[in-house]
């Protein structure tokens, strides 16, 4: 119950971003992007589902079982631990209305979960046994399962109602089937749309404008028009008319459709990974820039308005972050920044190791084209009054860049030095230039040169500021100092540290000079100095480059990210008014590709005249726009519970847990569950009867109580998101401790009254002892030996009984450790088996530099050996090619059933040409293979694909490209090897 009160009081926050504009959005190739795999724990690389309870938690429908995500990490459903699961193949997921997750199996069979408890859809009433490939819940809370080859089920408590062919399907064989919020029902199949009525269905095809075949998927626009996916792309259809949705989509199968909160239209390809329709515009995200997978089997967007995306290779996931990073992928000469400028006619200019950028609103222009020098490494930027932009190379001197033309300036010309650290240029035309060997100023067309002699602090110049009163300050890796004229003046530097190298500065209106050190922020205002450094809560102690947003907020670059914190703050700390400044870090959880800000070479940061933030940093250049912070307001997320150890004994969390008494240590787990930064999630907890106050955790997901009075307790856990407030609506739960006996009431008096009975009984005991004689004694002697002789035998057959309890236990392991790695239909190895030897094989012959053949077998229209014989001929058709490839396989190449009809090969030291022999081999000897034996006038075939290892891609990638050769070999007419 109050899980669904905790699900509804998110629904006016999703109703609320439904409202964002959609022009407020970034293009797609600016969103944040992570992935996951089997690396970071996800049970299997094929995600066919994606869907989030009401107490937040995100599930993953994989073939290896559902997984179920905190943010941190996953914990995996499969048939070793949840009985109630037919297969682990699970193909779609559904949450219900009333909370529950509806789990559909490749085996068929529904299975539930509910308020913690795992079951089976009843089935007595004769749903289909056939695999499940997805389920709907219509407006009247009824389930429809749309089966693989056995049309379509409504499942109405106890009460089956069943569509097939006579019922009006074109075809029992499903993809999908949906409930409108209208109330109907709409069902994908392979011969065309349906809409499922009470008394009968419509159906939709060619006469209405659709393509003839499959329809993978549909998506209703609020608009009141349908979009279809099919084989041939994307339709859309108004009052059952269909027609192309749009000529700039690419030709390929559509095999899944979302529409966001904002109303865009998300695609799922199964060539071209990711589309997202907006305004009639296409946009597409591939492998090539991160997708781990082109072929796209799921799709979803969770509460906090995050798109996860299943592929076949892996999950990724899709967010509106604080920071975007721009890099080579958005024309970026290098992802090595080093300096951002923008200059007074409003160009934003990027300096990389490869040159010098120029952004044009969606992408960066590398200027090297326009002229060689300009494709130099560049560690400076400054403009000019002019309009001519100053750029200070690595190693080649100074440039000038004005109107397509350049002027150079080397240590020929009088520079101090050919690596341009830092260049400012002054109101009345002076420029400033500092180098790694010193300081140079051009005034008039002359060049001077200043050294330590001159009262430099040091040769090796980092940064230069041209201030408003004409004086100039200078950054140098040995403190600060500043010119006026030609004096130059070391600047005393505040403790209680020494500060060595200075960044950056940052002047404001009235003179004061903010300076980024490598012992934090030094303030100098009217000929005095203050810092704040760690000792004031800085995270960090070297900040590079201070500047400040419209909303008086600094925003300095460090090698651990990017810190904020209010100037007022800062100016109360430089005051000594304020002890500890708060400052918010930014890094890769908030967008930027790298944490690691560049520094030592300038501007590293710069404020936007439309307010962004720009920082260059060791991945590309990032950047965040303050005045959008607002929409990533961190709520709070909600908390579970979800674990309970008692003396180091995992117990499920209910609402109450009684402990026995002399409990020593209890310990508690929990979760927020938000995705967008869960590392950064705050937790407090507090034990009433115990913790007078709230005890903050960090981002420490446990509490631990130890030796616990007798007594009842109240645990409650709240969570933060990073910057947002405490969490109200916090998870709790009741701990009993029983006392001990003597803890209990009246217990010392009860052992009075029985010390004097003892002693009563024992004076008793004594006398009739005195009276007893030796008979007595030795009576009791021979008994006590008698008894000794049992009890040796007893613990003599306990002992036989318990070795062969160890062997029955090893040959119980033994058969565990087979099926882990054995498929039981065919005794081919398993999928999970290959994918491990496949990674092997893959890293011996990337050392070795040996060639490597994949291929992948897949059953020609296997389906209708099941539609026209029984599943059970299927089964027998599925060994018999297993047996047929094993008998061809030479003894060094690897065999594995790789999932339903699809076997997968690897020929170690093979390439692509030999193996085309074996795989044409097999294919042959499928193709005569004779199957009389279970089957009369059955004709298998196979089609195979290929792909032989090249460079050292990722081994997935052997997969996929086999599978695209797998795919071609079915276009092309089935029963051959491609590749
Ligand atoms: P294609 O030539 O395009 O590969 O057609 P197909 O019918 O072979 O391919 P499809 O992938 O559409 O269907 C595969 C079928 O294999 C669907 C599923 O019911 C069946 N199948 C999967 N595993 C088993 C199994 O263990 N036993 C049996 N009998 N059938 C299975
Ligand atoms: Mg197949
Ligand atoms: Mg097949």
């Amino acid at each position: 119950m109050t899980r669904l009160m905790r699900f509804l009081a998110t629904l006016p926050l999703a109703v609320l971003s439904l409202a964002a504009p959609a022009s407020e959005q970034r293009p797609l190739n600016e969103y944040f992007r992570e992935t996951w795999t089997t690396r970071q724990g996800l049970p299997h690389n094929l995600v066919q589902g994606v869907a989030q309870t009401p107490d937040g938690y995100l599930w993953f429908a994989t073939w290896e079982g559902v997984a179920r995500y905190n943010g941190i990490e996953f914990r995996s459903f499969d048939r070793a631990n949840v009985p109630a699961l037919a297969d682990n193949g699970i193909r779609s997921l559904l949450v219900t209305r009333n909370g529950a997750l509806v789990l559909g199996t490749s085996r068929g069979g529904v299975t539930l979960l509910r308020d913690g408890e795992w079951s089976r859809l009843d089935m007595r009433n004769g749903l289909a046994q056939d695999e499940i490939m997805d389920v709907a819940e219509d407006r009247r809370g009824r389930l429809w399962v749309a089966t693989e080859s056995a049309g379509l089920d409504r499942v109405d408590g106890s009460n089956i109602r069943h569509y097939g062919l006579e019922e009006g399907l074109p075809s029992r064989s499903m993809y999908l089937v949906t409930a409108h919020a209208d109330g109907s029902v709409w069902a994908g199949t392979t011969e065309g749309l349906v809409r499922v009525r009470e008394d009968g269905v419509d159906r939709y095809g060619s006469e209405n404008g659709l393509p003839p075949g499959p329809v993978f998927d549909i998506a209703f626009d609020p608009d009141g028009s349908a979009y279809v996916g099919t084989e041939r792309g994307l339709y859309r259809g108004v009052d059952g008319r269909f027609s192309v949705a749009s000529a700039e989509l690419p030709v390929d199968a559509i095999q899944r459709l979302l529409f966001d909160r904002a109303g865009n239209l998300w695609l799922g390809t199964v060539n071209h990974g990711v589309l997202r329709l907006r305004d009639g515009h296409v946009e597409v995200l591939g492998s090539e820039v991160g997708l781990p997978n082109d072929r796209v089997a799921a799709l979803f967007e969770d509460r906090e308005g995050s798109v996860w995306v299943g592929t076949n290779g892996g999950l990724l996931r899709l967010r509106d972050a604080p920071f975007v990073t721009y890099t080579n992928e958005h024309g970026l000469p290098d992802d090595y920044v080093r300096s951002v400028l923008q200059t007074a006619d409003g160009t934003l200019w990027a300096g990389t190791s490869r040159g010098l950028a120029r952004w044009h609103g969606t992408h960066f222009e590398p200027l090297a084209a326009q002229h060689p020098a300009l494709g130099d490494s560049v560690l400076s930027l400054a403009d000019d009054k002019a309009g001519g932009l100053w750029v200070g190379t690595y190693a080649n001197g100074l440039l000038h860049w004005k109107d397509g033309k350049l002027a150079t300036w080397t240590t020929g010309d009088g520079l101090a030095g050919n690596q341009v650290r830092a260049v400012a240029t002054a109101r009345d035309g002076t420029v400033w230039v500092g180098t790694a060997r010193g300081l140079s100023r051009r005034r008039n067309g002359q060049w001077r040169s200043f050294s330590p002699a001159d009262g430099l602090p040091r040769e090796f110049i980092i940064t230069l500021h041209a201030a408003a009163d004409g004086r100039v300050w200078i950054g140098t890796a040995n403190g600060a100092a500043v010119a006026e004229g030609d004096a130059i003046t070391p600047l005393a530097l505040p403790g209680p540290e020494q500060i060595e190298d200075v960044f950056g500065f940052h002047e404001d209106a009235d003179g004061t000079i903010w300076m980024a050190t490598d012992r934090g922020l030094v303030r100098h205002r009217q000929g005095k100095a203050a810092v704040i450094s760690r000792r004031q809560g800085l995270s960090v102690d070297t900040v590079f480059q201070v500047v400040e947003d419209n909303a008086q907020q600094f925003w300095l670059s460090s090698n651990r990210g990017v810190l904020r914190l209010s100037r007022a703050e800062a100016e109360a700390a430089a005051d000594g008014k304020l002890n500890t400044v708060t400052v918010e870090m930014f890094g890769e959880a908030d967008g930027m590709a790298s944490a690691q800000c560049n520094g030592g070479s300038g501007p590293a940061a710069w404020r936007g005249a439309d307010g962004q933030v720009w920082v260059a940093t060791a991945m590309g250049l990032s950047s965040v726009d303050p005045a959008r912070l607002g929409r990533f307001a961190r709520s709070a997320p909600p908390l579970v519970i979800e674990e309970v150890r008692v003396d180091d004994r995992a117990l499920p969390a209910r609402d109450a847990l009684d402990l026995a008494p002399g409990t020593r240590k209890v310990e508690l787990h929990f979760a927020g569950l938000s995705y967008l930064m869960p590392q950064k999630i705050r937790y407090r907890y507090r034990l009433d009867g115990f913790d007078p106050d709230w005890v903050e955790r960090g981002n420490r997901r446990f509490a631990q109580f130890t030796n616990l009075a007798p007594g009842e307790y109240r645990f409650r856990v709240s969570a933060a998101n990073a910057g947002g407030d405490w969490n109200t609506d916090e998870a709790s739960l009741v701990l009993r401790v029983a006392p001990q006996l003597w803890q209990r009431s009246g217990f010392w008096a009860g052992v009075f009254l029985l010390v004097l009975l003892l002693l009563y009984f024992a004076y008793l005991a004594r006398t009739r002892q005195l009276r007893a004689n030796e008979r007595r004694l030795r009576e009791l002697i021979d008994q006590r030996t008698q008894d000794l002789r049992a009890q040796t035998e007893r613990l003599t057959a306990a002992d036989a009984e318990k070795s062969a309890l160890l062997v029955r236990l090893q040959e119980h392991a033994d058969a565990f450790e087979r099926q882990a790695r054995e498929d039981a239909l065919t005794g081919l190895a398993n999928r999970r088996w290959f994918d491990e030897q496949l990674a092997l094989a893959f890293a011996r012959a990337v050392r070795e530099g040996e060639p490597l053949t994949l291929a992948l077998v897949d059953i020609d229209h296997f389906k209708r050996i099941n539609d026209r014989y029984s599943h059970a001929t299927g089964d027998a058709a599925l060994r018999r090619v297993a047996d047929l490839m094993r008998s061809q396989l030479r003894p060094q190449d690897l065999i594995a059933r790789y999932g339903g009809e699809e076997f997968a090969l690897l020929f170690p030291a093979t390439n692509l040409e030999q193996a085309r022999h074996v795989a044409e081999r097999l294919r042959a000897a499928v193709e005569a293979g004779d199957c009389s034996a279970f089957a009369s006038d059955l004709h298998i075939t196979v089609s195979i694909g290929l792909a032989e290892r090249s460079g050292s891609v990722h081994h997935e990638r052997l997969v996929s490209q086999a599978d695209v050769h797998l795919y071609e070999a079915k276009h092309a007419g089935r029963n051959q090897v491609r590749g």
